[in-house]
């Protein structure tokens, strides 16, 4: 295997490119090769098991190995691989899908437009806002409103939405329609003796601020992630979404809820726009609508939204495998999956709870933890030089880094975001399962704090 490894290794050094990586780093360091995955492990070419604490990329939510998904694939790939929806046709599975839909997103979304990926369906809603609002007879009303270290995706448009620097700095410049408001993160963004309460209210009145700054008569939508996922899980104040949801109200601002990370029973509803009591006008979904198992991504349209695209003549927007009857199949026998293992009442209720409780624990007795962030089986550690003054690593420090290749090389796979770890796990970790994440943490955080003289 070793051997074959190093092969891997060489050959994808020689050919392929990956996505956010440094190839410089990567050349250096070579990649580690995952060669199979069951349950809530991975392994690796050298046959080292290790705890996915992430969920591949935030997605594997029922877990590898799920043989009713392979089974719904290998089926559909025999039945009927693929057939277009262009030509006034439909595979039942699109169908079904769209109708299985209806019934677990939150109420007054029940009109389904497929894609493959989170960015595709944030592309999506962008036309079909703005097509909206062009057969309203408000053509001016085109510019969106997201979120600073906000994430909806790597396509040129999805990243103009988004509010990643980083992503920000590789373009020369966004495209126009594109404004963007500051996050509601109380540990990092709140004034001194301010409440979360109080914070959370003026985040989101940043984004009045912003509408009156540009002209409602301008502003086509805001977007926002339940949880910010990629911005390094910030779950905002209780405040925060009802004041989001009166402004978008007052202003006839579309409310795009991206739950791409959050949906599928990771905050431990359905998604995360029920958590938070957010009523969306469109919702962009992907990674657990499959569990990763198939490409696959849909964005949820309200009856209002819906009503003007039907009216609006010929939908000039699709991708070849929109609704691809493999993807579909999967994601529908993941859902039923998901129901048939009662996985969200069991997130909420059982395996967040403990998870949460072990993590605060931990969090709370780590010299090096600053903040525990999240909600259901989504977390965040803030880690920090100086837990009194809030003082965060710097990217000098390469803190979070650190630690989680040191995780890596305890067995197991957490995330770093800036100087955060982050931590999804699939939502059929058991307690036990839990117990291994933290205790092959703690070390990896023990020997950070050593380094940087911390314990
Ligand atoms: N939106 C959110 C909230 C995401 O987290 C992501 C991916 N992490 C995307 C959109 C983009 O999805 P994809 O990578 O499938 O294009």
């Amino acid at each position: 295997m070793n051997e074959m490894r190093q092969t891997w290794q060489a050959l994808d050094y020689a050919h392929h490119i990956h996505p956010f990586t440094d190839p410089k780093a990567l050349k250096d360091k070579g990649p580690t090769v995952i060669t199979r995955a069951d349950g809530a492990y991975i392994w690796d070419a050298d046959g080292n098991k290790i705890l996915d604490g992430m969920a591949g990329l935030w997605c594997v939510n029922v877990g590898y190995g799920q043989q009713a998904l392979v089974d719904a694939a290998t089926e559909q790939l025999r039945q009927l691989p693929y057939y277009n929806t262009f030509f006034q046709t439909v595979a039942p599975p699109q169908v079904e899908l769209a109708d299985t839909l209806s019934k677990i997103t939150p109420d007054g979304l029940d009109h389904f437009f497929f894609a493959n990926s989170g960015s595709e369906a944030n592309d999506t809603i962008i036309r079909l806002a703005r097509h909206f609002w062009n057969r309203q007879g408000k053509p001016e009303k085109m510019t969106f409103i997201g979120r600073e270290n906000g994430y909806h995706g790597s396509t040129l448009a999805a990243v103009s939405l988004g509010g990643m620097k980083h992503m920000h700095d590789m373009e020369v410049s966004l495209l126009p329609g594109f404004e963007h408001i500051m996050q509601p993160h109380w540990y990092t963004g709140s004034n001194p003796g301010e409440s979360p309460e109080d914070f959370g209210l003026r985040a989101a009145r940043a984004l009045e601020e912003k509408i009156l700054e540009i002209g409602p008569e301008k502003v086509a939508a805001f977007i926002g992630e339940p949880v910010q996922g990629a911005g390094g899980v910030i779950d905002p104040p209780a405040s925060y979404w009802p004041e989001i949801q009166r402004i978008c109200r007052q202003y006839d601002v579309l409310l795009v809820a991206d739950e791409v990370i959050c949906g599928f029973g990771r905050t431990g509803e359905w998604f995360g726009s029920q958590t938070y009591g957010i009523e969306p006008d469109l919702m962009p979904m992907a990674k657990g609508l499959s569990s990763g198992y198939a490409p696959i991504s849909a964005v949820a349209i309200s009856e209002r939204v819906y009503k003007g695209i039907e009216e609006g003549g010929l939908l000039s927007h699709g991708f070849t495998y929109s609704g691809h009857p493999v993807s579909c199949a999967v994601a529908l026998a993941n859902i039923r999956l998901m129901q048939e293992l009662n996985l969200v009442d069991r997130v909420r209720e059982d395996i967040a709870p403990y998870f949460r409780q072990c993590l605060g624990e931990l969090a709370d007795s780590h010299p090096m933890i600053g903040e525990f962030r999240g909600v259901g089986l989504l977390a965040g550690l803030q880690l920090v030089k100086d837990r009194e003054t809030r003082e965060i690593f710097t990217a000098q420090d390469n803190a979070a880094n650190l630690c989680r290749d040191r995780c890596l090389a305890n067995g197991l796979v957490m995330r770093a975001v800036g100087q955060t770890l982050v931590a999804s796990p699939p939502l059929t970790l058991t307690r036990d399962q839990v117990d291994e994440l933290v205790g092959k943490l703690n070390p990896a955080l023990d020997e950070t704090a050593r380094e940087f003289g911390l314990l």
